[in-house]
């Protein structure tokens, strides 16, 4: 017995499921969760004392890789004058003004300790100021658990088949309208439907809980059309895009402005942090001087804010991103050329620092339909083999990859050639 397998089975008896959060138990790949003790650049360390080169990075905010020195030192900084006050500090407004001056469609920006919370606020704020009740989003996106956006979500739920949670009043679902992502057909004829009913659309500008699929040319426009059309608020859910794609985030990539976007990981620099902001028009709508409600004991925390605004600083050096996305290429490039010498059929995707690869012998993935109907199975079979060879994979067939400044093309090298010996053992 390994000690993972010693501590998931002592977790068992104290935790439900064993784990915190439903993904982290391997359900979509068998086998037991690592337990983790350590992690450092682009590798993290289990308890058995093997070492992994890392394309989780805590799912997303490790963007500098693990335990970055400057992080850890401004996080150490700001231990020595307290935890928390609850109350404003200076440090909340140099979050603010640097998330303004990074993505330039928001005018203000509220924080708040998770990427749900962000959502959850957005969409509120969304109901409130245009005083309709219904949302629309896309089959295959996630954008955390709160209630009205657990309907036909991605990630844990979509890996555990369970797309609507039992818990969830039926009277709350029917106000969440949930259409195909990259159908922009579906989205006007919704809209045609139900017309002044809509107060937002909520959307992955690149989805990263169904796998990762960018949008096709003309969707995000599109939205951005029939939001202006029937004065809907556009909600960009960037908290895995955020800082990622590129530093100004999908809206930066693709160059679209929503009203309102919801930042979440990358943020935190590891830290539980997340954000949502846009424009002040709509900002002003909550309290306290709007109408609408929204608060949190720990949002702004101070920790948490010198983790963020360090992440963000490192991150703002000039062809960071570029770097991140020739290393998204690398793996995509490197997995498709190694599948197709050991005759599997794979196709992949990338946009700026994350990734998804997809056992199917379509020529590309668009679709959240394409990316259910692909080989979970030989998905299975390859994160294991992955995982002996050192390599540590999302372990889910419907999550991103994610790299960061601390690949190096060594370890970019080793993950291709791991996937050449584990795609001949396919
Ligand atoms: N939105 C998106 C796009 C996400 O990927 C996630 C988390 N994976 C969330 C929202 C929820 O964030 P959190 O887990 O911090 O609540």
């Amino acid at each position: 017995m390994t000690i993972s397998q010693d501590l998931f089975a002592r977790a068992q008896q104290s935790i439900p499921g064993g784990v915190n959060s439903p993904v982290r138990a391997f359900n979509g790949v068998g086998g037991t969760p690592l337990f983790i003790t350590s992690a450092q650049g682009p590798f993290t360390f289990d308890a058995d004392g093997n070492r992994y080169i890392d394309y989780v990075g805590s799912w997303g905010p490790m963007i500098m890789g693990h335990n970055h020195p400057a992080i850890k030192q401004a996080v150490l900084e700001a231990v020595e004058n307290g935890l928390s006050y609850g109350a404003p500090t200076e440090a909340e407004i140099l979050m603010a003004e640097k998330v303004k001056e990074l993505v330039p469609s928001i005018e203000k920006v509220r924080m708040v300790s998770s990427g749900t919370e962000a959502t959850m606020s957005a969409i509120r704020l969304a109901r409130g100021f245009t005083g309709r009740d219904k949302i629309l989003k896309f089959e295959g996106c996630y954008h955390g658990h709160a209630d009205s956006l657990l309907v036909k979500a991605g990630s844990g739920a979509l890996t555990m088949g369970v797309p609507n949670s039992p818990g969830i009043p039926e009277d709350f679902a029917k106000h969440t309208l949930t259409v195909s992502f990259n159908n922009l057909d579906e989205v006007k004829a919704i809209f045609a439907k139900y017309a002044d009913e809509i107060a937002c659309i909520i959307v992955e500008p690149v989805a990263g809980n169904m796998n990762c699929i960018p949008p096709i040319p003309g969707f995000l426009e599109g939205l951005r059309e029939v939001c202006d059309e029937y004065k809907s608020v556009l909600i960009f859910d960037e908290v895995m895009t955020g800082f990622r794609v590129a530093l100004g985030g999908a809206q930066a990539y693709y160059n679209i402005i929503p009203d309102l976007t919801c930042l979440g990981k990358v943020i935190g620099g590891g830290m539980p942090v997340g954000a949502f902001g846009g424009k002040t028009q709509i900002m002003d709508y909550i309290a306290p001087v709007g109408p609408v409600y929204q608060a949190g004991t720990l949002s702004g925390n101070p920790i948490a804010m010198a983790a963020g605004l360090k992440a963000l600083e490192l991150l703002s050096v000039e062809g960071l991103h570029a770097k991140l996305e020739a290393k998204s290429k690398a793996i995509c490039e490197g997995f498709e050329a190694a599948a197709k010498a050991a005759g599997i059929a794979l196709t992949t995707n990338y946009a700026g620092g994350m990734y998804g690869f997809f056992f199917t012998d379509q020529d590309k993935v668009t679709t959240y339909e394409q990316a259910t109907q692909c080989d979970l199975e030989r998905f299975k079979k390859f994160f294991h083999l992955m995982l002996e060879e050192g390599v540590y994979l999302a372990p889910s067939a419907f999550e991103a990859g994610f790299v960061c400044s601390e690949h190096s093309e060594q370890e970019i090298t080793d993950t291709i050639a791991a996937a050449q010996r584990a795609f001949a053992k396919l």
